[in-house]
Order: C-alpha cells, then sequence, then structure tokens
C-alpha cells in the first residue's frame, strides 16, 4: 500500500451494506476504499466450515431482498448471482396444504385465512402489487425533516390507496400485527406464525404502529422470494456485490480494522487503521466521504470519539433501544434425517408451535420483559427451523454423504447487552441452552437422540458480536423495528437520513439505518438519494429513484431530470 492513499470514498466495514454502497458509488464512477476488520470481507452473510464437507451460515440464511433495485441496478448476474433454488419449501398455497404446527398437530387454513393473506399481500390487484409494496416500505429513504409524515405521503400507505383502497385505513398506523390479523385473516395459529416470523425478521408483531412493517418483513421471506436461498447461500449472494464492487473498481482490503475516523474542524477527512492492519497505523483520506459501515454506538463512541459529537446526541444514540429479542442459533449435524411424528404430516422445518398468542406472549415476557435464560417450558418453547432438503442436491449444505444438516434453528433470547445475568450468560449455560434446543424440537421430531446427532453447533448473540464486531444486539435487529426506531425515527431523528452531524460522515449499517437488516441492498440504495442530494455522485441512466422519495429542500433531486 502507498504511504498516503487517498480516494474519493472511505467505507468503513466490508458487511454487505458497506460493499453494496462501494458498488453504486465505483458504478457512478467514485474512486472508493472499504477497509474490513476481519480477514473475509462479507460480515454477517458468511459461511463457515466447521468440519469437512459441512457447510453453516451462522448468521443471513434467507434472501429476503429479492425486491431491491439493486438486483438490476447493480446487473448482479453478470457477477455470478445465480437467483433462488427452487426446493421444496412453497409458496402459500403450500402452507395451505401442509397447515399451521401446533402442539396439536396441523392447523389448517380456512378461506378467510387464505383470501385475507393475499389482499394484504398485494396478490389479489390485477397485476399484483407485492413488489410495490415492499419497495414502498423496505427500500425508499425516510422522509426529510421539514416534511410532516402524513397518512397521503407514507410510502405503504400511498400503496395500498392506489392498488387496493379496501385495504387502506387511518387506523392501519395505530394498529399492531395482530389487530391487522383480527381484521383480515381468521385462525389463530397462522396468524401467530406471522406474527413470530415478523419478530424474528425486524418489527415484530406486538409493536404498535408497525402493522405494515411487519407484515411486510414476513412476505418479504416467504412469498415474494418464497422462502427461497440463493444459490451458494447467502455468502455467494455477497461475493456477486463484491465482484460487482472490484469491477467497478472498488478497492477492499481485509485485515485492516479502523482505529479512528478522522475529523478535521467538524468534517471527516479520513481513517487510521489500528496498530495491528496490515498496514499498522496508516491514515487513507477521503476527499469527499467517510460511510461508517459499522453501529452507530461503535461510530460515535469509539471511532469518532465523543469529543466530536455533541453530548445531548450521544446520549440519545446510547439510549437507542435493543429490546427487540436477539436469536440463538443451532446447527445439528445428524445421520438420518429428523423425522417429523404422526401428528406433523409433512412438516418440513419452519416455526413451532404455533398454537395461540398467549403461548407467543410468554416468549415476549422472557425475552423483553424477564431478560434471562428462557423460563417457557421446551415444550411450548417457539423455534424456527432450516432442514437440509431447503437447498437443491447440486447445491447442499453437506456434501459429506451421510450427514443431514438442520440449520439454522433459531430460539429468540435477549439481547446479550440486556441479559439480567451479563452479556456472556447464555454462554455460560450453554450446555442447559443446547439442552433446552433439542427438548423444544424433540416435540416434533421423533429421532433427535444422541445416537443420531453426528456433530452440533451454536453461535449465542455474545458469540455473533464476538465474530462481528459491526453490530449490538447479537443480530440483526439488535435496535429494534418499533414505531418510534422505524424511518424517520431510525435510529433516532436527528440520524434518519444517513446524514451525521459531522460534514462528511454518513452512516450505512443495518443496527444504525433505515430499513435496518435483511433487506439486502436497501440501506445502500436508499443512501444514494443522500449523497445525490449531496452532489457527491451523479449516477448514469441506470438509476432510478424511488417513486415515493421527497427531495429535501435547498437539495439537488435524486430523480433523474
Ligand atoms: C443471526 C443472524 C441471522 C441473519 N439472517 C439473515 C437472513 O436470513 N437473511 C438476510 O438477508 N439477512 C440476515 N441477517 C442479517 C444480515 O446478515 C445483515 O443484514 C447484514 O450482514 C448487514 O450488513 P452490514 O454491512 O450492515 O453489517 P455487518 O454484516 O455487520 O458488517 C459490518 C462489517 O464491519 C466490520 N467491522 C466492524 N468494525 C470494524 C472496524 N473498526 N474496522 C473495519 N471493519 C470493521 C465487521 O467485521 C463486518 O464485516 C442475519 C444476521 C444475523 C446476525
Amino acid at each position: 500500500m502507498a504511504k498516503d492513499e487517498r480516494y474519493d470514498f472511505v467505507i468503513v466495514g466490508g458487511g454487505p451494506n458497506g460493499v453494496t454502497l462501494a458498488a453504486y458509488l465505483g458504478k457512478c464512477g467514485a474512486s472508493v476504499c472499504v477497509l474490513e476488520e476481519r480477514p473475509e470481507a462479507g460480515g454477517a452473510c458468511e459461511n463457515t466450515e466447521p468440519m469437512a464437507g459441512v457447510h453453516i451460515n451462522p448468521h443471513a440464511m434467507f434472501l429476503y431482498g429479492g425486491a431491491a433495485p439493486g438486483f438490476d441496478q447493480l446487473e448482479l448476474w453478470k457477477y455470478g448471482f445465480r437467483a433462488m433454488d427452487e426446493n421444496q419449501m412453497g409458496d402459500i398455497m403450500a402452507d395451505v396444504d401442509r397447515g399451521v404446527p401446533t402442539t396439536q398437530g396441523m392447523s389448517k387454513l380456512t378461506e378467510k385465512d387464505q383470501m385475507g393473506y393475499a389482499k394484504l399481500s398485494g396478490l389479489l390487484a390485477q397485476p399484483p402489487f407485492t413488489r410495490e409494496l415492499l419497495r414502498a416500505t423496505f427500500w425508499c429513504p425516510p422522509h426529510p425533516p421539514e416534511v410532516e409524515v402524513t397518512i397521503d405521503n407514507i410510502p405503504y400507505m400511498q400503496v395500498y390507496k392506489q392498488y387496493q383502497p379496501d385495504v387502506w385505513t387511518e387506523e392501519l398506523l395505530d394498529m399492531d400485527l395482530f389487530d391487522l390479523m383480527d381484521e383480515h385473516l381468521e385462525s389463530e395459529p397462522w396468524k401467530v406464525q406471522q406474527a413470530i416470523i415478523a419478530w424474528y425478521s425486524g418489527a415484530a408483531g406486538h409493536w404498535r404502529g408497525v402493522a405494515i412493517p411487519a407484515w411486510c418483513c414476513n412476505i418479504a421471506l416467504v412469498i415474494y422470494t418464497r422462502m427461497h436461498v440463493p444459490r451458494g447461500g447467502m455468502h455467494d449472494y455477497f461475493h456477486a456485490v463484491m465482484r460487482c464492487a472490484i469491477a467497478h473498481g472498488a478497492v477492499i482490503r481485509t485485515c485492516c480494522p479502523v482505529d479512528e475516523i478522522i475529523i478535521n474542524d467538524g468534517t471527516a477527512v479520513g481513517v487510521r487503521l489500528r496498530d495491528t492492519a496490515t498496514c499498522a497505523g496508516k491514515k487513507i483520506w477521503a476527499t469527499k466521504a467517510v460511510i461508517s459501515g459499522v453501529d452507530v454506538r461503535q461510530t460515535f463512541n469509539k471511532l469518532v470519539g465523543p469529543q466530536h459529537v455533541d453530548r445531548g446526541l450521544l446520549q440519545k444514540v446510547n439510549d437507542i433501544s435493543l429490546k427487540g429479542g436477539s436469536i440463538y442459533v443451532s446447527h445439528l449435524l445428524t445421520r438420518e434425517p429428523l423425522r417429523p411424528k404422526a401428528k406433523f404430516p409433512k412438516f418440513i422445518g419452519g416455526a413451532y408451535p404455533m398454537d395461540s398468542r398467549e403461548m407467543y406472549y410468554d416468549h415476549v415476557a422472557d425475552v423483553d420483559g424477564k431478560r434471562g435464560n428462557p423460563t417457557v417450558p421446551a415444550e411450548r418453547a417457539m423455534w424456527l427451523s432450516t432442514p437440509s432438503e431447503r437447498f437443491a442436491i447440486t447445491d447442499p449444505q453437506v456434501t459429506r454423504g451421510e450427514g443431514h444438516l438442520m440449520s439454522p434453528v433459531y430460539h429468540l433470547v435477549p439481547p446479550p447487552e440486556y441479559h439480567v445475568d451479563g452479556p456472556d450468560a447464555i454462554n455460560r449455560w450453554k450446555d442447559g441452552m443446547n439442552q433446552y434446543v433439542v427438548d423444544s424440537m424433540s416435540e416434533v421430531y421423533e429421532n433427535l437422540n444422541s445416537d443420531n446427532i453426528i456433530a452440533r453447533w451454536a453461535n449465542s448473540p455474545y458469540d455473533s458480536e464476538f465474530r462481528n464486531t459491526g453490530m449490538i444486539g447479537g443480530t440483526w435487529c439488535g435496535t429494534r423495528h418499533c414505531n418510534d426506531q422505524w424511518a424517520e425515527n431510525r435510529p433516532i431523528p436527528e440520524l434518519a437520513r444517513y446524514r451525521t452531524p459531522i460534514d462528511g460522515l454518513y452512516l450505512c449499517n443495518q443496527t444504525a439505518c433505515h430499513p435496518g437488516g435483511l433487506f439486502l441492498m436497501a440501506i445502500p440504495y436508499n443512501l444514494m438519494h443522500i449523497m445525490i442530494e449531496d452532489g457527491l455522485v451523479e449516477p448514469g441512466d441506470w438509476w432510478y429513484a424511488s417513486p415515493w422519495y421527497i427531495p429535501q429542500q435547498g437539495k439537488k433531486s435524486a430523480r433523474r431530470p
């Protein structure tokens, strides 16, 4: 590396958001350098091989981001992204056929369940508007501060008004997901299934005011991409983004932790690498902007330093709520595939048990209220599983022949920062937690016993933060996606449009920005609007802004003339 390097943009953190932004900026003709702490870029879209021939995804697994404009704007197919594998996990019709698993067996869906689901998801309109609804909810930057947010300009409200006016009502904005579902669906297990998937996916089923974002979290996974896994997994998706960034000239350096974002007279002008970096202590200068692809608390407290941040603002950042729950991730390698008991015909993974919202609220009480290790009895514990069959036979997670992988399996637990017995409490009880996982899954599977288990691995939220220091809360929704931390309020109103009070410093990370994790390329796409407004880049004809975007007064519009 030359002694003094200079780029238009320096991005701290080589996770999916930082690298996607590098691809966008590179495609605009800018020079970009991404600095990643770990030996490999990819952040929480990683893939590991804990045993020869066995691939696990400790973090990202499913493609929620199918509606992203980035797939065509960045032409990811040119860089090796292959669409989702067809597999036996299905769409809404498969759910209808299968039913929803409860402690009593599979519960059937009613006609009202099916029609209500289809209507809310945009499938009944001609043509369907599911993509517009998802893009309006996630792939649109929050409105500028001078704009009063009303029912008439909230993007998803505009979509319903235009395409499915009988769903549109002012009350949508006060509802939680259960309120919404009580109006449109019928059977309790079907509603509980939507609520738990929403909770796992960001905006939870029990938060008032985010009923539609919660619904959209669900359909982004279940119908838009039909619970698909990209070919090669999320890490291969990431590789396509990275190849794209490199093809557009971005420099991506690994083993390069940033220790400091250099601020001169209130402006971010570059970064200094940590002493342990491959080019220790080196400074890399940014002529246009520094972008932080790591969590905002870490950005302000450690990288920028409290001396450069208003104390009130810093306090607000440190107070951002993590009460969104976190995830204990298990991976089980077995000799025989796990066999569901007779009362669960056709159960091929997914969420269990979906009996009632009371059961759901028992978990909310554990995770958000008691904030300790689970107290819900294992036979009522809710979990979400992914069997090997999720992958096509030509693209399996296990190539060892004899093994079958159930991975990942998710159990909701408190984020490490909020655990009443300390951040490492679940780690100290890992054997107990692992047994709890097996006991809860044994309610469904009849052969989950020590003879069948070849090996098992688990990453607690604490482990996840240790592996990936860019996030807080131990998962993608480390900062909760409730109404007061959503859109114009995410992570706090002062930072909602990815700008910071420090000139030339922008935010681009799952826990710091709208709409959070899962919705691939949403943060970089939304941030591009702001960078165009600030005159930092001028994209070519390939660029299109969100149709629901409102330009900030006095700035250049990100819409093409
Ligand atoms: C358990 C779990 C399950 C998930 N499941 C899914 C899923 O099924 N589908 C899905 O789409 N998404 C999923 N996600 C979310 C997805 O992984 C994230 O949305 C995505 O990784 C966010 O990318 P990011 O770039 O914002 O942050 P990160 O991926 O956190 O990347 C930040 C990067 O910054 C680096 N870094 C940190 N500090 C420094 C420093 N000082 N200097 C240099 N580099 C630094 C880190 O090493 C990291 O590589 C999951 C996440 C978790 C944790």
